[in-house]
């Protein structure tokens, strides 16, 4: 099988042949139908996160060093299965739930295997999309694709779990009441505003610096697009959400974003960040208690989330955002692309 494989931290990913793994136990073999290109992958390409202030969170201190066959949002049909592996057929399709943890730590026990210290996620601990093949642990981790194509099902791995786990945070009767704040249009936005119309939501106030994808927002549904770098932005959202807003989700996690976020919240509100961009911000502590907002981290969603936004999405009241197909053979010109902000909705890697 060929694999596209980090090998070096910043370098363009190597085509590599390896056997093809043969199942074992509980083990799943899926043949890669779609593997999408997630933002996170540019971080892990660098081998660090910005943390803001100039500090970096550096992968290799984690224990994540190359080599690393990047992908976490994969749809693939079963070729093979270990003899303990119950529940799926040869040429059956699945979408890959890629959290992975332990299975025995207290995180995992409660049902938080993304928070697992001691994970094995595909596409960063273990092997994952951006190849011909792939092993999943286990068939519990699988979700049936059933009538969905591998490329629209894909993306809920990551993006579609995200950003569902984040409304969630939200609450239904927050967002089925009032319009929302949402920060950035990228592949988690636009995923963010059609889970959001499949919800009931009331919609959402888009910011977002790149007209183009601004464009998009509005084209997936936004109320409102507003550039945060224009004349004053929060009177701009102010008169759409006829107030301060009562939930702000950030996808983009900047300092700005983080500073207009928690700005534009009313009493009560609360501010949920998702993005990993790398900001920092200042906080008058006793704002909070006086305003009473939350501020919560969001990092993907448990393996019930993801089957929860699976049913939604099957149920078909989900609408398919704009997808950027690319051959495998393309992986490193997408990635490039999506750094350079030139990939507008999400881009698949297919076969
Ligand atoms: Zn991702
Ligand atoms: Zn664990």
């Amino acid at each position: 099988m060929k694999s596209y494989v980090l090998t070096e931290f910043g370098k363009p990913l190597a085509a590599i042949e390896t056997p093809t793994p043969q199942p074992k136990g509980t083990e799943v073999l899926l043949k890669i139908l779609a593997a999408g290109v997630c933002h996170s992958d540019l971080h892990l390409h660098d081998g660090y996160y910005e943390l803001g202030g100039g500090k970096r969170l550096v992968l290799s201190e984690r224990g994540i060093t190359p080599p690393i066959t990047m992908g976490h949002e994969i749809a693939g049909a079963v070729v093979a299965a270990g003899p303990d592996a119950k529940g799926v057929r040869p040429g059956d399709g699945y979408v890959a739930y890629p959290w992975i943890g332990c299975g025995q730590c207290a995180a995992c026990r409660a049902g938080n295997e993304h928070l697992c210290n001691d994970a094995r996620t595909l596409g960063i601990r273990q092997p994952g999309g951006y190849a011909d093949y792939v092993i999943v642990p286990h068939s519990r981790y699988l979700y049936p694709l059933g009538c969905l194509a591998p490329q629209i099902a894909a993306p809920y791995a990551c993006s579609g779990l995200t950003t569902y786990a984040a409304l969630k945070r939200v609450g239904a009767a927050t967002f089925t009441a009032q319009p929302i704040l949402i920060f950035g249009a990228g592949g988690l936005g636009l995923m963010c505003l059609k889970l959001l119309k499949a919800l009931g939501g009331k919609g959402a106030i888009v910011v977002e610096i790149d007209a183009k994808k601004r464009d998009a927002a509005l084209a997936a549904g936004a109320l409102a697009a507003v550039d945060p770098r224009g004349e004053k932005p929060g009177r701009a959202i102010r008169a759409v959400a006829d107030g301060s807003v009562a939930a702000a989700i950030d996808l983009v996690g900047s300092s700005e974003t983080a500073q207009l976020g928690t700005d534009m919240l009313t009493r009560g509100g609360k501010y949920v960040i998702v993005g990993l961009m790398g900001g920092e911000r200042t906080l008058s502590l006793p704002l909070l208690p006086i305003r009473v907002i939350t501020i919560e981290g969001m990092l993907v969603g448990t393996l019930a989330e993801f089957r929860e936004v699976m049913d939604l999405v099957a149920s078909g009241r989900v609408e398919t955002m704009p997808l950027i197909e690319r051959p495998l053979t393309h992986v490193n010109e997408t990635l490039e692309d999506l750094r350079a902000g030139r990939i507008h909705g999400r881009a698949m890697l297919t076969p």
